[in-house]
């Protein structure tokens, strides 16, 4: 009996070690806030997603946004001087966290990361939280604090500077605790409150509560 108890604090701890190292990618989190069965169908389901038409044409803009970004300047940001370094790599352990940021200003004044998005509409609050993992990898990364970040919103060529601020660092953290619950719990989350986001969803045919 005694050892089965110890068995089971056992599996306990196994599960919280589990909970705490799970890695994930900075894109679950802006999948989270679009809508947590995304994540779900990824990590506890894995399924086969269907490649959609939304999905091949976001790889196509995004290409073009890479080549018009080569023609744009600094100064557009607001920067005078400073290094462009595309597509880097990100990664932290102790956050348990990777990704791969669009592009990284390296100034005098401070490292600044830039995420592309096609989109006529303002930038959504998961493209916000998007930018601030990549923000806080940033800094566990290079060191430096990151107190802005940029979305190059196209068409339109609009740039719009978020502040990373310290309430949104924390709903981040508590959004990582909550995917890693999530999974560990093997728990199917609530379906998005928005049926607009369904209708083009590579994930649509495995959900049978939507319309
Ligand atoms: S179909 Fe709707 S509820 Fe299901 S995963 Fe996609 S967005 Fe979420």
């Amino acid at each position: 009996m005694e050892q089965d108890k110890g068995a089971q604090m056992s599996s306990k701890g196994d599960r919280k070690e589990e909970v705490r190292v799970l890695p994930l990618r900075v894109s679950d989190l802006k999948q989270f806030m679009y809508c947590p069965r995304v994540v779900y169908y990824q990590y506890v389901l894995p399924v086969e997603r269907k490649v959609t038409h939304k999905m091949e044409h976001g790889q196509l803009e995004h290409l073009e946004l890479d080549r018009l970004e080569k023609r744009r300047k600094l100064v557009e940001y607001g920067l005078d001087e400073g290094e462009r370094r595309f597509h880097v790599h990100l990664h932290s352990d102790r956050l348990g966290l990777t990704g791969i940021l669009d592009l990284l200003l390296v100034t005098p004044r401070g490292y600044f990361p830039v995420e592309f998005k096609y989109s006529t509409r303002d930038p959504a609050l998961n493209h916000k939280y998007q930018l601030t993992a990549y923000a806080v990898l940033v800094e566990e990364q290079f060191g430096r604090p990151v107190r802005t970040g940029f979305l190059y919103m196209s068409p339109g060529k609009r740039i719009q500077p978020v502040d990373i601020t310290e309430n949104m660092r924390i709903h981040l953290r508590r959004m990582m605790g909550a995917i890693r619950r999530m999974v560990a719990e093997e728990r199917v989350p609530a379906r998005t409150r928005s049926g607009a986001r369904c209708r083009d969803c590579e994930y649509r045919r495995f959900c049978g509560d939507v319309l």
